[in-house]
């Protein structure tokens, strides 16, 4: 329990509340994921219920966002603009609506549910149809002129249609796409520009540009969720009623807004966003319910902070901020080095995280995460966990920076990093106990021998009893020994076996992906299969005879050869033959695939890129035939330069006559290749 004193409390809470608002609403610049943020304000207004008389009236839990920066002219509202309670289970549903039956004194008839679309607020008013002012929300009563910007976004129309009313303010979120983001960012980066730290922050900024142009720049978006003052227009009883007829007068209304009667039907709605939800163009985070009837929201009122007829339903956070342990680094099969952060365990996007990602070197300085700093932690859906950055203002002094360790912690070698390289690696190589460690659960895993069961669990089991040393052990071990261990039984030493008995005649492709050849995964290999057929072919070949195959370009052959000149990996693939792997594919037919089997072809002219002969071996490794005449029966002539007589005999005949581009084409890739008929355009 905190024993200070309540009233300290809450004015260092209100400070920090202050100074992050500042940052969220004025600098367009949140230091704090939102969950932490509301954290804040929760504790507050926990204080403030427990000490009413220490509540002040400007106190935050009062009031909405932040006044209005100086940079714009000031627009007072005509209607106060709101924030929104929020709640995260079907049962605070429950209550918001079981509290606001109880104000009203009747049940609800209806509920309207509709996205909640990750921007910024603006107001805007329309007189007579014409778009006449554009606004922030600022601090609910007094926000900014923000019209020039507003005039810029394409959804938003500067006349209405059909029969509009003779004033209308309507509310709406501006948002940013998330490509558009993405774009932004990439031009920031390049520009050398500070980053946004997500759609929401870049949309309030990109609205709130000194000069239109750039606004315009951004490709901002807008829909429509609210009327908040009227003058004139149709008699409406109804939010949805109300949200068709603003379409009507062309104001972009989201197609997803529904009614629903009850808070199973919310909770259903909620789930289908929520699944849904990285499927959407743009950010959202969460779901607005509203009381359908407009005069039941009119009675039911507002508090001073948001209208008791709505409430939003938030998203669990994907961002949170914990206290970063530690910087440890991991050794991947190459060698690499990796950071990763070790935190005090915190909830978010929905699991424990204790370890995230630091990627590299650079992006630990990039970021200046330091270890003992609160950092902020994402994780959003199944990528894996990151650290975004450090809460700078949150700095006590006794942080560390951190540098990448001289040695390998797994086996002490040097951890070398090449001047004109990212990674840094360990330079022990496979003996390094970790590299083999992830070496074997690459060869064993999905995109190599795919062997069911060789997880790290076992591979980690094997090493340390000592039956393995390397991926040829695999296929000779004794799997008995593991009998008696760690719940190894009968079954499970019987369905290890039946797993690397079946892996033995894995095709070469996989084979080639497991041993972890540098720059060969899973297309290189295959083609390698499908060119060489075997080990043996691939161990004769060199740099020149592997670039020469399409697809295989200098580095990857140089790394290919390289691999098959060291002795021990020579060895290695000996042992895994020796071992029962098939170290070829058998059903390889030799040359290359037959894309013109059966086929009778007739050249006439010469052609460029071969002679009459190359052009009679092509097709006939190809399971064609290069006939003289040109018969009924004939496939296709080929027409080179100069053609004979044989082109008018084709075309009497309707023989099909191609150009040497399209031959060269049909031998690669059969018919079926893009066709272009000379016979057309001569
Ligand atoms: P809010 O974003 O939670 O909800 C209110 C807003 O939702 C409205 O103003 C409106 O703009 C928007 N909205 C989107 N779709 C809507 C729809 N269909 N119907 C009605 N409204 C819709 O509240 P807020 O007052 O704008 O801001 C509070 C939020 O800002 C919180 O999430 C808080 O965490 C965050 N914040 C974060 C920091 C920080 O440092 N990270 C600082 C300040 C505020």
């Amino acid at each position: 329990m905190n024993r200070r004193d309540p009233a300290i409390q809450i004015a260092d809470l209100i400070a920090d509340i202050r100074y992050h608002d500042h940052r969220y609403y004025v600098l367009d610049d949140p230091e704090l994921p939102d969950a932490d943020y509301d954290d804040l304000r929760r504790r507050l207004l926990a204080l403030e219920e427990a000490h009413p008389d220490l509540v002040t009236a400007d106190s935050p839990s009062r009031r909405v966002g932040a006044p209005p920066s100086d940079l714009f002219a000031p627009v007072t509202h005509r209607e106060r603009l709101f924030s929104l309670d929020n709640a995260e289970s079907p049962a605070e549903v429950a209550e918001w609506l079981a509290r606001a039956e109880r104000h009203l004194d009747r049940l609800v008839g209806s509920l309207v549910c509709e996205l909640k679309i990750d921007g910024v607020a603006v107001s805007l008013t329309y007189e007579h149809g014409v778009l006449t002012r554009a606004a922030t929300r600022g601090d609910g009563e007094t926000g900014e002129d923000i019209t020039a910007n507003v005039r810029t976004i394409a959804s938003v129309p500067l006349r209405l249609l059909g029969d509009p009313p003779a004033y209308m303010e309507v509310r709406g979120e501006v948002y940013l796409p998330l490509d558009e983001f993405d774009r932004l960012n990439a031009r920031q980066a390049e520009a050398g520009d500070r980053l946004y730290a997500n759609a929401r922050n870049a949309a309030a900024g990109s609205v709130r540009q000194k000069d239109p142009a750039v606004t315009a720049s951004r490709n901002l978006a807008v829909w429509i969720y609210q009327v908040g003052y009227l003058e004139g227009g149709p008699a409406l009883a109804t939010h949805f009623e109300t949200m068709e007829w603003l379409r009507g007068l062309g104001l972009r209304v989201h197609p997803g807004t529904e009614t629903v009667t009850d808070v199973a039907a919310v909770t259903g709605y909620v789930e289908r966003v929520r699944a849904g939800r990285n499927d959407f163009p743009y950010q959202t985070d969460g779901v607005v319910i509203k009381v359908n009837g407009l005069a039941e929201q009119a009675e039911l009122g507002s508090t001073a902070r948001a209208p008791r007829w709505a409430i939003a339903y938030k998203f669990p956070a994907e961002e949170r901020t914990t206290r970063l342990r530690g910087i440890e680094i991991n050794i991947g099969r190459t060698g690499a080095a990796t950071p990763f952060a070790v935190l005090e365990p915190v909830f978010v996007g929905g699991a424990n995280v204790e370890r995230a990602t630091l990627h590299n070197e650079d992006e630990v300085h990039r970021k200046d995460v330091r270890v003992g700093d609160q950092v902020v932690v994402r994780r959003a859906g199944d990528v894996i966990p990151e650290v975004v950055g450090p809460v700078a203002s949150r700095r006590t002094g006794e942080e560390k920076k951190w540098s990448m360790p001289s040695n390998c912690p797994f086996c002490e070698a040097p951890i070398v990093r090449p001047d004109d390289e990212k990674v840094a690696r360990c330079t022990r190589g496979l003996t390094c106990p970790r590299r083999l460690r992830e070496w074997l659960f690459h060869f064993a895993g999905r995109g190599g021998m795919d062997i069911e069961g060789m997880g790290y669990k076992t591979i980690d089991l094997l090493l340390s009893k000592g039956l393995i040393e390397g991926p040829a052990d695999i296929f000779t071990f004794d799997a008995e020994k593991l009998l008696g261990l760690d719940g190894w039984g009968e079954t499970s030493v019987t369905n290890l076996n039946k797993a690397i008995g079946a892996a033995r005649d894995q095709p070469l492709g996989r084979l080639l992906v497991g041993l972890g050849i540098r720059h060969v995964g899973g297309t290189v290999a295959r083609l390698l299969a499908r060119e060489f057929g075997s080990m043996e072919a691939l161990q004769q070949a060199n740099e020149e005879t592997l670039s020469a195959v399409e697809g295989i370009g200098p580095i990857i052959a140089k790394s290919v050869a390289e691999w098959f000149e060291d002795e021990d990996n020579r060895t290695l693939v000996s042992r895994l033959g020796k071992g029962g792997v098939r170290l070829s594919d058998p059903d390889r037919e030799k040359g290359p695939e037959k894309t013109l089997q059966g086929e009778r072809i007739v050249l006439t002219g010469s052609l460029e890129s071969m002679t009459r002969a190359a052009a009679r071996t092509a097709v006939e490794e190809r399971g064609g035939k290069l006939v003289s005449s040109v018969s009924k029966k004939t496939y296709a002539l080929v027409a080179g330069a100069s053609p004979g007589s044989k082109l008018a005999k084709a075309k009497s005949f309707g023989v099909e006559v191609i150009d040497e581009a399209e031959f060269l084409r049909r031998l690669e890739h059969g018919t079926g290749a893009l066709d272009q008929d000379i016979s057309n355009s001569s």
